[in-house]
């Protein structure tokens, strides 16, 4: 890819024009003199990095393909016999596992094999495939706090660690205007399976924090734990709870939330039910056993009284990971 195919990975990219005209900055890569094409999706902004595998001490190691489309965005489903019979010749497979409609997982033995697998370009291009490491196979992330004025971009270019850097994803809040503010909160993803304890950023030393992943709302159902795509509920009113879109509410001022019928939205932090399952997935993280029934019965109140402190977590209707 050359860099003005990496350029219109930016502009394609829905972030507001402010923060676009920043990140396509070209100054900030002359000042870098490293060539480098980025990538921008719902992830953050990564580095059009073709990861090999490099620790050899795992059991196995798979390789996920999918079939590429010659129109962008039109997904194709895969076939397993046929891949069966197209793997019949490629050294050390061990099994292929249908990984969603749209991809395979290829299981190898050993990280040589798999290697020659994502590099054989003639086996990808007579296939129509392109193959890549299942993320959560070889990276690790971790929350750094960066001054705002930095872009990701720059932070992309400049940022160093112990192990490779792959992508950053800065964090914005929503505000009353309806304008994202950028926060200090940039999410690094490492090429690692464990992230450092630290980055630099120049002579700047940032110290690397546990992520928690954020707390998965469906805008569906309001129930947790899984995203509106995958629900089958029929569609409740965040503000009634009754069965309509909330943007059709007749009674948009009376509240009444589905998870707890409380005086809220259904996706307010006020809701004991939501700051509930917010605390356990923070427990999750600390290495607590508390599970969610038990926060609910011992402490509902001291959750509602505390939920200022518990909206600090980022909540969201999508994780940056809901693709595979
Ligand atoms: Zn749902
Ligand atoms: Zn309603
Ligand atoms: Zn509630």
């Amino acid at each position: 890819m050359d860099e003005d195919a990496g350029g219109e990975g930016f502009s394609s990219a829905p972030i507001k024009s402010a923060t676009k005209r920043r990140l396509i900055s070209p100054e900030c890569v002359e000042r870098s003199k490293i060539k480098m094409t980025f990538i921008k999706n719902k992830r953050g902004l990564f580095k059009d990095h073709h990861a090999l595998y490099e620790d050899l001490s795992k059991k196995e190691y798979p390789v996920l393909i999918n079939s590429s489309s010659s129109q962008p965005g039109n997904k194709v489903p895969m076939d397993l016999l046929k891949i069966n019979k197209a793997l019949k010749h490629v050294q050390g497979v061990q099994y292929v596992k249908a990984a969603g409609n749209y991809f395979t997982k290829v299981y190898f033995g050993c990280a040589r094999d798999a290697n020659a697998f994502l590099q054989n370009k003639d086996l990808m291009e007579s296939n129509n495939w392109s193959s890549k490491i299942p993320y959560d196979s070889i990276e690790s992330q971790g929350i750094i706090r960066a001054p705002v004025e930095l872009s990701e971009e720059s932070l992309l270019v400049n940022l160093k660690a112990s192990c490779t850097i792959l992508g950053v994803k800065r964090f914005f809040k929503k505000q009353q205007d309806g304008c994202d503010k950028p926060l200090q909160t940039v999410l690094v993803t490492f090429l690692a399976s464990a992230h450092p304890d630290h980055v630099t950023y120049e002579h700047i030393w940032m110290p690397v924090s546990e992520y928690i992943r954020p707390v998965l709302q469906c805008f569906k159902c309001y129930k947790f734990g899984h995203a509106s795509g995958a629900c089958k509920a029929t569609q409740i009113c965040s503000t009634c709870s009754g069965n309509h879109f909330y943007k059709e509410c007749s009674t948009p001022n009376n509240f009444k939330c589905s998870n707890c019928s409380g005086p809220h939205s259904a996706v307010s932090y006020s809701c004991s039910v939501k700051a509930a399952k917010v605390s356990e997935v923070k427990n999750r993280i600390m290495g607590k056993q508390t599970t969610y029934a038990a926060i609910l019965k011992n402490q509902p109140l001291e959750i509602n009284k505390n939920s200022k402190t518990l909206s600090n977590l980022p909540v969201s209707a999508k994780t940056p990971q809901d693709e595979s």
